[in-house]
């Protein structure tokens, strides 16, 4: 398990430790000088081998009978002596800064791009990125200046949501791409204290204002890399598809009547008018779907740009009940494509709520712990964790394991029973057998291919 941990990394990113040398010099003292790639790797590990918090690492990996300093040493071909604690991490992300973080993050995922890794998990040329938000830390006395608050009766919480984009694939794939941490600007001196934002009434503008940014950060790191951009109705709205149109990004948007009512009057009126756009399907389950659509709607948003887009809507029969759902869309609608727009774009877009948010939030890798007190230390432990899932997700789907759990005629989540399980055994490997040479060695040739189902 360890091995293929390890060559599963040097397959993927063969350069991330030059990578690591170009972070920022930090210029903090401790009594022994530890290499950044050193402390990168520890911070990564902490994430791989979901400790919980930073304190574990002091319990879980110290122990001077045990192979823990060699083996990381190979990992980032350092000399350390002897291993840092916990602190030495906090103080050392600290002075890096999490903007360089959020750049390695990038880096690691264009580097899959590049390298045409993810190739096989675009639709129709595109990578789906599903945007969505979601609660990240909460406390219950006012944390920092940047806090946004919220009252629910009796008790005010004091929030840090992110709005997060992650490339999504129908088998399970959700690889952050994108985040933007939801918080209050700084106060102007002499500002009531009072006057501070509560989060939930006015979380559509928050969650909206946080794409722009979001959407400027993702275009300045991918200039030329083709997106899909999948969202719930929130997004909706004139400034995103103005966005799009801009970037020349495709988008499969949930559509609610609710939120744009006279262009839902208009689809349905072209509905009535075209009942050749219709293809029905039964699957395997007996499942029956409905797909009925219109291209070339116009739209006029509140600032009177006009948009032209398409609308699909899908009515989903089983036994039990109907279902129906509707997402408005760039891409111009045919008998041909709609099944896999619905499919692989509008559907898929419930990865990052369950293999995203809930796998982060409740697998051991603990995204709602606060890993640091310092508001910038946080966010780069966030970023670790983001990088370190990434690197689990690889491993999870790569052959090399897949490989390791077929001579046991099984797969990998059936073997081990639970994604936790796998990093505690990977740490395990970490911990008791000294990991052979030849792993780290990148002359050693071999193989890794992807699964692109579950
Ligand atoms: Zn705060």
């Amino acid at each position: 398990m360890g091995q293929a941990f390890i060559r599963t990394l040097r397959h993927f990113w063969p350069d991330f430790n030059p990578w690591l040398d170009q972070l920022p010099d930090t210029r903090f003292r401790e009594m022994i000088v530890y290499d950044k790639r050193f402390l990168i790797w520890w911070g990564l590990l902490l994430f791989s081998f979901k400790l919980g918090s930073r304190r574990a690492l002091d319990y879980q990996l110290r122990d001077i009978e045990l192979p823990v300093l060699d083996n990381i040493n190979q990992l980032a071909k350092t000399q350390q002596e002897s291993l840092p604690v916990h602190k030495t991490l906090d103080h050392f992300l600290g002075h890096v800064g999490s903007a360089a973080l959020a750049d390695l993050r990038n880096q690691c995922l264009r580097h899959l791009i590049r390298t045409k890794v993810l190739d096989r998990f675009r639709l129709e040329g595109q990578f789906v990125i599903a945007i969505d938000g979601t609660g990240y830390l909460s406390f219950k006395e006012r944390h920092c200046e940047h806090c946004l608050e919220h009252s629910n009766g009796s008790c005010v919480y004091y929030l840090h949501p992110v709005l997060e984009a992650k490339i999504v694939h129908p088998s399970g794939l959700a690889l952050s791409i994108g985040t933007e941490f939801i918080e209050n600007p700084l106060p102007q001196p002499g500002t009531d204290p009072s006057s501070l934002v509560d989060y939930q009434a006015v979380k559509q503008d928050c969650e909206l204002k946080a794409f722009l940014r979001l959407a400027a950060q993702l275009k300045k790191a991918f200039p030329q890399t083709p997106f899909c951009l999948a969202a719930d109705s929130l997004l909706a709205c004139g400034p995103v598809l103005t966005l799009c149109e801009q970037h020349n990004w495709s988008y499969v948007l949930t559509f609610k009547p609710g939120r744009t009512p006279a262009l839902w009057a208009d689809f349905q009126g072209l509905l009535k008018l075209s009942p050749e756009n219709r293809r029905v399907q039964t699957l395997a389950d007996q499942t029956r779907q409905s797909f009925r659509w219109a291209n070339d709607l116009a739209y006029t948003d509140s600032e009177g740009r006009a948009h032209t887009l398409h609308a699909l809507l899908c009515e989903e029969t089983d036994a039990r009940q109907t279902q129906t759902y509707s997402w408005m869309t760039n891409t111009r609608l045919s008998m041909q494509n709609v099944v896999i727009l619905a499919s692989d774009g509008g559907r898929v877009r419930f990865q990052i709520e369950n293999q995203g948010f809930n796998i982060q939030k409740n697998s051991g890798l603990n995204l709602e712990h606060a890993y640091s007190t310092g508001i910038d230390t946080m966010k780069s432990f966030y970023y670790l964790l983001q990088i370190a899932h990434l690197f689990l997700q690889m491993l999870e789907r790569g052959s090399l394991l897949r490989q390791l759990a077929r001579q046991y005629d099984s797969t990998p989540l059936r073997l081990f029973g639970s994604l936790k399980n796998i990093a505690q055994r990977l740490l395990e490997c970490f911990r008791y057998f000294p990991l052979p040479p030849e792993v780290f060695d990148s002359t050693e040739q071999f193989q890794i291919r992807l699964a692109d189902s579950s």
